[in-house]
């Protein structure tokens, strides 16, 4: 069976759809661009581009202009690097392990350099190809969770041999709380961000996130890295989400019943009936990126009306309580939406007791996958 067949044949069988707005993707990278201008705007595509396919998410980025991406891991950079123009620079946030330096020169991949360590090797292997290498340094201003720490930096400077063969592009760090515009970190980061800039007068500076694009000009520098935003996440944890809803999750009825009060719900019994229900099972559990935690607290959507999830989250299906429906408006085969125009990434990541972040990069690889591309957005219009 060839592969366009059965993707014909999954996108009739599937008992979920995932649909993943590339037009919408695309209006955010443009908006997150002009926010940051005259800074400009690269593309965080970590974790597979937060769950929603880095080899669909990443090229439709490349078409609208974006040149710089970030990975965490070298792994994803190797598998992200066919996928783009050669004009293309892929950044790897977490560094390099030993031993993977040459194929990462080789590829033309830049590490974020985390420690003298990571310089050391970065130069010791620039010079064995007798060459110079670009890479960034990150600066831990507060994180305490990757990049040099402040003594390193006097180090560094103080002996300017250790860059050898190195040309520092980029100089970066990265807000522990940038989603909380009053927390009083950020300003803390953001003076010592300034300070160590000022040692290194050419090259570009990177440290806002997403919500770093939020919290004002001073932040900005010269490369934006935003992630969650691209995806349609809220870029700051109060207020409005500016950004354009990327995702859409419907997940199909499999079984609808009415049980008597006093029934039991799921495993462990964890819910009981108080009074006649109809419950309606759907085809998706905490196997396809829903949250245990979603027992006895989210919902899925229907019509406008929202059904309370019943009972613990199963591996592969959830119980809904749909009593406040018409008898007849679900059957076998109905969709119902878990992430769309009535419950957003946030509202199931709260009651989820998680993050929009978390809830993405979860997402299940038993969807059936479909991609919103600009081409066909074009094409319609
Ligand atoms: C993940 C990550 C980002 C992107 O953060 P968002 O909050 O998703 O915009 C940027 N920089 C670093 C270092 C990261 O680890």
């Amino acid at each position: 069976m060839g592969v366009n067949v059965r993707n014909e044949i999954e996108s009739r069988v599937a008992c979920g759809t995932l649909t993943i707005d590339l037009v919408a993707l695309v209006a955010n990278y443009e908006q997150l661009c002009q926010r940051t201008a005259p800074a400009k705007a690269a593309a965080v595509v970590k974790a597979d581009a937060y769950g929603l396919g880095a080899a669909q998410v990443a090229p439709a980025l490349y078409d609208a202009g974006c040149r710089d991406f970030f990975v965490a891991h070298f792994i994803e950079a190797i598998r992200l690097r066919p996928h783009l123009g050669a004009d293309a620079r892929i950044f790897v946030l977490n560094g390099l392990l030993p031993g993977s330096e040459a194929d990462c020169a080789e590829l033309g991949v830049v590490p974020v350099l985390n420690s003298l360590e990571q310089v050391a090797n970065w130069s010791a292997t620039a010079k064995a190809r007798n060459a110079t290498l670009p890479a960034a340094i990150q600066f831990d201003t507060g994180m305490s969770r990757l990049g040099l720490q402040p003594e390193d930096i006097d180090t560094l400077l103080a002996e300017p041999d250790r860059l050898t063969g190195v040309h520092v592009d980029i100089v970066m760090s990265h807000l522990a709380c940038g989603d909380e515009p009053e927390h009083a970190a950020n300003e803390r980061q953001l003076e010592r961000m300034v300070a160590i800039r000022e040692r290194f007068a050419d090259a570009k500076l990177s440290f806002a996130n997403s919500a770093g694009i939020f919290l004002g000009e001073e932040y900005r520098g010269d490369l934006a890295r935003p992630g969650i935003a691209l995806y349609g996440g809220a870029p700051l944890a109060d207020g409005d989400n500016p950004m354009q809803a990327v995702v859409k999750l419907e997940v199909g009825v499999v079984q609808t019943r009415t049980v008597p009060a006093g029934a039991e719900i799921g495993y462990g019994a964890s819910f009981v009936a108080p009074q006649e229900m109809r419950l309606a099972t759907i085809a998706a559990g905490y196997a396809d990126g829903l949250p245990r935690h979603l027992s006895n607290s989210g919902a899925a959507w229907f019509g406008g009306v929202r059904l309370p999830i019943v009972g613990r989250v199963s591996m592969d299906s959830i119980i809904l309580d749909v009593s406040a429906l018409p008898a007849d408006a679900l059957k076998l085969g109905s969709m119902v939406e878990l992430i769309g125009p009535h419950q957003t990434l946030e509202t199931i990541a709260a009651d989820a007791g998680t993050i929009s972040y978390e809830i993405l990069t979860s997402l299940g690889r038993r969807y059936n996958r479909q991609y919103r591309r600009p081409e066909a957005a074009a094409r319609n219009s």
